[in-house]
């Protein structure tokens, strides 16, 4: 995440010059002042600049010391980077939370941890990526309990968290506790959620994620086909869940990617460096060095 990306940057400074000029030169050929011309670059960079400059504000704000102790108990990723790479990482949570809304259902109250958990996952999942964003930006809505398809607690209800091509994400309380509380079993709803963010083309998830290299899109699919039939053969590393389809084989991949990245990268290479190269982040070789 940046504060504004050199493109969007570039972006707008062509459209200012092209809208700008064109502008002049109608004016000019009017007999009117061309300076009047210089409102529409001065309208594009308000429109523009609300979001650089709350983001900009957002950046001068201090880090809570015990967010950071939290952070360095229970992120193992966050605990091996430099200086540089934690004050960035910061700047990501802090950025998630000034931007996406958090809701509790049924009386759940959303407490700091909640709402850091999940912005710390947003920040590791896009840390090897400075200049991509989340491909969409949902509200977390926070459940006390279990839910099943209709949405409901109860006997029966066996999901922790769930998200569709639109509409919230929705995470059970105790999931997301958990998330972070066991960072090296593969099992992190807030990852799994968040992944699926990167894979909604068109209506459903098909496990190509929206910003992968087309050309490469063909490879994945094929090695994600492997994948599959090895976790419902129970000869993988990822949990049987993973053979449901390639999204969520995608999404359980990424949980353990983060995770269990040694142990990922020992029982599926392929699957592995497909990850490194998407994340743009060698997890294991950061692991080894903090050792
Ligand atoms: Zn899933």
């Amino acid at each position: 995440m940046q504060i504004i990306r050199r493109s969007t940057l570039l972006f707008y400074v062509l459209l200012g010059v092209i809208l700008g000029g064109s502008a002049a030169v109608i004016l000019w050929q009017a007999q009117v002042s061309p300076l009047w011309a210089l409102l529409i670059p001065a309208m594009l960079l308000v429109w523009a600049g609300r979001r650089p400059l709350r983001r900009w504000r957002v950046a001068q704000q201090t880090f809570p010391d015990v967010w950071r102790q939290w952070l360095e108990r229970s992120v193992p990723l966050y605990d091996a980077l430099d200086d540089q790479a934690r004050a960035r990482f910061e700047r990501d949570v802090l950025f998630f939370l000034d931007e996406w809304r958090f809701e509790g259902v049924a009386e759940t109250t959303v407490q700091d941890r909640h709402r850091l958990a999940v912005a710390a996952g947003a920040a590791l999942i896009l840390h090897g990526r400075p200049d991509w964003e989340l491909p969409t930006k949902r509200t977390i809505l926070l459940y006390p309990d279990r839910f099943d398809d209709d949405y409901l607690e109860g006997g029966g209800a066996d999901y922790d968290g769930m998200v569709h091509a639109q509409g919230p994400i929705i995470l059970t309380r105790q999931a997301v506790e958990d998330s972070w509380a066991f960072p090296h079993n593969g099992d992190n709803v807030v990852l799994h959620e968040l992944a699926h963010l990167f894979d909604f083309t068109h209506a459903e998830a098909v496990g190509v994620p929206t910003l992968m290299d087309p050309a490469s899109a063909e490879a994945w699919e094929a090695l994600v086909q492997r994948e599959m039939q090895r976790a419902a053969r129970g000869q993988s590393l990822l949990r049987p869940y993973a053979a449901e389809n390639g999204a969520e084989l995608f999404a359980v991949a990424v949980e353990n990617f983060f995770e269990r990245p040694t142990a990922l990268k020992r029982r599926h290479e392929e699957l592995y460096n497909a990850l490194v190269n998407f994340f743009n982040l060698d997890v294991a070789a950061l692991h080894q060095e903090s050792l």
